[in-house]
């Protein structure tokens, strides 16, 4: 008998329909005598809907209310499951996180899982019953309720398997696994068997949100191996793990992109030593993420030009702090709203030269103009036009043989 956590994701229970053929899912992995702890998500745009009614209340919407409010999508599909289940005679129930209880740390909307308690549920599955419990919430040691950010059940099941020491971590979605770039807008993408945790973080954090990379970023902390895997179809999955279990054949892995960036720059900011970090730390105290940072050299050893990328949402608060800051002069500020990040990502780029050159001669045959560069060992990302998104995947799909 093994312990499994099996976390279904927001289409795979987004309608009744679906949730019966999930419970059918749970029904079959537990007359194979397996032990289940299932975790799910909220149905498929439902947070959203609930983010849209908050809205309409405020644009400033209380951030620990926005908590209970979210948390609610998440407990009606694990009632529904529940139900379900006991509808196919299994013994099932669920739990919500104060109930559990799912202790987090950090601010609202951003938390983080440190604890659960793992007697009650541990109990319910010695007498054979299937435990259901509610991705994306926790609860402060404050005793408020809180949410781990978007995408959040994939965290959730991963802090399951490590605290309840599970044999394995399934994470069922709407594709039938990880591709080389997302399959909804290439079809010609390729299903990745084997991905290592390095290239699936690297690929999340960079657009590809079939996994939440803190999730990721768990697994591969505490060496628990994850499968991404169909609700709606047998195929096999892909499986995440180590990076010793992987041949590398290829330089590149994945395609990813985001496409709600924008770039600001800053013209005739005095260079000298102090004038980065006064620029940036307020933005980092309004918690305004800032992506690439460019600084060119200056012709004149006076002045100089930096440009950096920030989320699009972000660019009126930002404008707003640069225009504040009496730290730091220039001449002008400019941006663009419309770009996008577009990334190759391989654990193969290390051993093989050239992996630069081949991607920005690939994009100059498209005509893309590159805006700004940025490099580590196993990935390469360039900023571009907006509207150049998916030309520039398909390019460079096809340049490093994913197709
Ligand atoms: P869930 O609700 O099950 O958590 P998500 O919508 O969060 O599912 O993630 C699955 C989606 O991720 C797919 O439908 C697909 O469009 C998208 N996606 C983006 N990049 C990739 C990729 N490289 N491989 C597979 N899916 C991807
Ligand atoms: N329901 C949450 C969201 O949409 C969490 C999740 O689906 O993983 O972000
Ligand atoms: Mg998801």
């Amino acid at each position: 008998m093994v312990k499994k956590v099996l976390k279904f994701g927001g289409t795979s229970v987004g309608s009744i329909k679906r949730i019966q053929h999930v419970a059918n899912i749970i029904k079959k992995e537990h007359d194979e005598g397996n032990q289940i702890i299932a975790v799910v998500s909220a149905m498929s745009g439902k947070t959203s809907e609930l983010i849209n009614l908050s809205k309409h209340i405020s644009d400033k919407f209380d951030n620990r209310e926005m908590d209970v409010l979210l948390s609610s999508g998440e407990q009606v599909t694990c009632a529904l499951l529940a139900g379900a289940l006991i509808n196919l005679k299994l013994k099932a129930k669920s739990w919500l996180n104060w109930q559990i209880p799912i202790i987090t740390e950090g601010e609202h909307s951003n938390a983080r899982i440190i604890y659960m308690n793992v007697e009650k549920i541990n109990n319910h599955l010695k007498q054979n019953g299937v435990a259901i419990i509610p991705g994306f919430q926790g609860i402060s040691k404050q005793g408020d309720v809180t949410t781990i950010g978007r995408g959040g059940s994939d965290a959730t099941a991963v802090a399951i398997a490590k605290i309840f020491d599970t044999h394995s971590c399934e994470i069922y979605t709407d594709v039938d696994g990880v591709y080389s770039t997302d399959p909804n807008k290439i079809p010609v993408a390729k299903k990745i068997d084997k991905i290592s945790y390095d290239e699936m973080l690297e690929l999340s954090s960079l657009g590809a949100k079939v996994m939440q990379s803190s999730a990721v970023q768990t697994a591969m902390m505490y060496n628990i191996p994850l499968e991404v895997k169909s609700t709606f179809t047998e195929r096999d999955g892909t499986k995440i793990l180590n990076q010793e279990n992987i041949d590398y054949t290829k330089s590149v892995t994945g395609v990813a992109y985001s496409k709600d960036d924008a770039k600001i720059t800053l013209i005739g900011v005095q260079d000298k030593p102090g004038v980065a970090a006064n620029t940036f730390e307020p933005l980092n105290k309004a918690q305004i993420n800032v992506d690439m940072v460019i600084q060119n050299v200056s012709s004149d050893q006076k002045t100089t030009d930096i440009t950096f990328t920030i989320k699009r949402d972000d660019l009126l608060k930002t404008y707003d702090i640069l225009k504040k800051n009496k730290k730091i002069n220039y001449k002008n500020i400019n941006h663009n709203e419309k770009v996008s990040k577009i990334s190759i990502v391989g654990a193969g780029m290390v051993s093989t030269p050239g992996v630069t050159y081949k991607m920005f001669k690939a994009l100059s045959e498209e005509k893309i103009n590159i805006l700004a560069i940025s490099t580590s060992e196993i990935k390469l990302s360039v900023i571009i036009d907006e509207e150049k998104t998916l030309n520039a995947v398909k390019k460079l799909h096809t340049v490093f043989e994913l197709d």
